[in-house]
């Protein structure tokens, strides 16, 4: 009862500790809506790509691939009708479950079209490409029924990285359905093991097929904002580079030193990886920093689509997921949460000294954000993308935020006396220094309780304590805002009064004595009234020119005229003010001392 009390008591008074985290929280991602963390987003999960664990080949697909030297020995490139037809042959000879030709062959090139027709039409397991969207499109190979056409397109990021797969996409002139090649290159492998679609949600393009369940990508999912999510796209889980694939150059298989079975069952894509022929994309394996930003070969990243389907399916391979938009905000919020706590935590166990709380908050930062980093990363090995950029930014910004409004409140702390709440003799010689260097009228006042001992003898210290609350209470209810009230000693308070010449500033001591008087606060002891009264002593002043020159210029000089001033009220019988005359041309010719 008396904990829940407690810690009933710790939220009300640290609301305002409570609130920054959602405050926080909103802030961080109002700035993710205008996709500025979209950039670090994908950083992250690039290098997530990058660091997990090789896997092995997909042994359901082998590429067949023309490189540099492939086109030189072959003498031209496109490769002509002629030999195009002869690997088909060559390829088709071994029975392969799916060939995919992610080759343009709108045209007839060199010799040998009419047998590559005879080729196309004899291979109802072979898939040609067209490009259908964006502003250069390719037509499909004219013999091929357009049942065997696929689209060859793929999605670029803003940053020019490839990392998702449009699965298919719907041409807006003929409203035909178009797969990608290396969707309909799955499923029609697929299709001849009995493994077909089926909509779990048709409405929200929802499909299982066989282990694994598809879900269209939304422009806002992950680390994505506002994202292209046109046709059926999904988040491309690569299985990896080039080298994760089985492949065998063209000119070995023209030169028949392919091995026995090798694209039996299997699914074969043609594809180029000749640098000349400029068919590559950038993804997450191009790591710029490491100058290698050579990029991927088309056909790898239709390898990759294709090996992501059929691993889903036939493995149960994970596809990648995201969460909901508000749970990413949830998932964003603890973590801003954890970054507030933690600098809570730091502050609360030293408080006293300050030192080293820089860099332990800074130390217990960088430990939750290694926290957050990995955690998003383990997600990320389940087949989950969890954004760390949004409550990395959180989580950092709450930190700062909070010791921004530790600080201030320290700030403050340092210059506001804990009985009075006036500010105190810091904060004075702090302003003091100041204005004494302002052309200008500048009074000061300096005011001390009579007889206050005795005032202590008679009712006691603490009754003593809040006496002077409520002077310093009257003083500062009878001074202009622009007047500075300060506890300057034990019972002593000070005035800054700014611009006030002489007249203006017995006018306030007058008040001053006078507010107080009115409070009527019973001291039966004093010998010159039965309740708490003031003497003051006051100083006023023309700082000009010449004065700011002259060297016997300095604040020491106004409060010794203030505090004599002061000592001949009380001697005069306390309970007033007394002005000490000081003029500019006194100090300027070293007269006073
Ligand atoms: P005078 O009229 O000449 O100023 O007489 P006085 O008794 O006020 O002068 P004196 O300077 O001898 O006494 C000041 C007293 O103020 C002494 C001290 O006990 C008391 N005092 C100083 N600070 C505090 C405080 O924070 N709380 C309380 N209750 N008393 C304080
Ligand atoms: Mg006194
Ligand atoms: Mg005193």
């Amino acid at each position: 009862m008396v904990k829940g009390l407690g810690w009933q008591q710790g939220i009300r008074q640290h609301w305002r500790t409570w609130l920054m985290a959602p405050g926080v929280t909103v802030m961080t991602i109002a700035l993710n809506l205008t996709g500025c963390l979209q950039p670090l987003e994908w950083a992250v999960i690039d290098q997530f790509f990058r660091l997990r664990p090789v896997e092995p080949p997909d042994p359901r697909i082998v590429i067949v691939t023309v490189d540099d030297h492939d086109v030189t020995y072959l003498g031209h490139w496109p490769i002509s009708d002629e030999i195009l037809a002869h690997l088909l042959l060559k390829l088709n000879a071994q029975q392969p479950r799916v060939v995919g030709l992610d080759l343009y062959r709108d045209l007839p090139v060199q010799t040998g079209y009419d047998r590559l027709v005879a080729v196309f039409r004899s291979m109802p397991n072979l898939i040609g490409v067209q490009k259908r969207f964006g502003e250069r499109q390719v037509p499909p190979p004219p013999a091929l029924d357009p049942q065997q056409v696929a689209i060859a397109d793929l999605v670029i990021d803003a940053d020019g990285t490839v990392r998702r797969a449009l699965l298919s996409g719907v041409d807006e002139q003929t409203q035909a359905l178009c797969l990608g090649l290396g969707a309909k290159a799955a499923l029609d492998y697929l299709d001849t093991e009995q493994i077909h679609l089926e909509a779990v949600n048709a409405s929200r393009m929802i499909y299982r097929l066989g282990k694994a369940t598809f879900i269209p990508f939304q422009s806002h999912d992950g680390g994505y904002v506002n994202a292209d999510a046109r046709g059926y796209q999904i988040l491309l889980n690569f299985r990896g580079d080039q080298s994760q694939f089985r492949s065998i150059s063209i000119t070995e298989v023209l030169q028949g030193n392919v091995p026995a079975n090798y694209f039996r069952n299997r699914i074969v894509l043609i594809g180029s990886t000749a640098e000349s022929t400029k068919d590559f994309f950038q993804t997450p394996y191009d790591n710029q920093q490491q100058d290698r930003a050579s990029g991927m070969p088309g056909v790898i990243v239709q390898a990759n689509i294709t090996s992501q389907i059929l691993s889903a399916a036939l493995d149960g391979r994970p596809v990648i997921r995201v969460l909901p938009d508000v749970w990413e905000w949830v998932w964003g919020f603890g973590w801003t949460l954890a970054g507030l706590l933690a600098s809570w935590k730091v502050l609360r166990t030293l408080m006293i000294e300050k030192q080293g709380l820089y860099t332990q908050v800074i130390l217990h930062i960088v430990g939750l954000s290694a926290g957050l980093l990995s955690s998003s990363y383990f997600f990320f090995l389940a087949g989950w993308w969890l954004p760390p950029g949004l409550p990395l930014v959180g989580l950092v910004s709450s930190a700062i935020v909070y010791l921004g409004a530790h600080n201030q409140k320290l700030q403050k702390l340092a210059y506001v006396d804990g009985l009075t709440q006036v500010a105190n003799r810091r904060y004075f010689d702090q302003q003091f220094a100041k204005q004494v260097q302002i052309p200008g009228c500048l009074a000061l006042l300096l005011c001390d309780v009579d007889y206050f001992k005795l005032y202590n003898d008679t009712y006691g210290h603490h009754a003593g304590d809040a006496c002077l609350q409520k002077v310093a209470a009257a003083i500062r209810q009878a001074v202009r805002r622009t007047d500075l009230v300060v506890r300057y000693g034990g019972e002593e308070f000070a005035v800054i009064l700014p611009g006030a010449d002489a007249i203006a500033a017995t006018k306030t001591a007058d008040r001053i004595l006078n507010q107080v008087r009115s409070l009527q606060l019973a001291h039966e002891n004093s010998t010159i009234a039965h309740y708490v009264t003031l003497s003051c002593g006051v100083v006023s002043v023309q700082v000009n020119e010449q004065l700011l020159q002259s060297e016997h210029w300095s604040v020491g000089v106004l409060i010794d005229r203030a505090d004599k001033a002061l000592y001949t009220s009380k001697q005069q019988g306390r309970d007033r003010w007394t002005l000490a005359e000081l003029s500019p041309h006194e100090l300027l010719h070293n007269h006073y001392h």
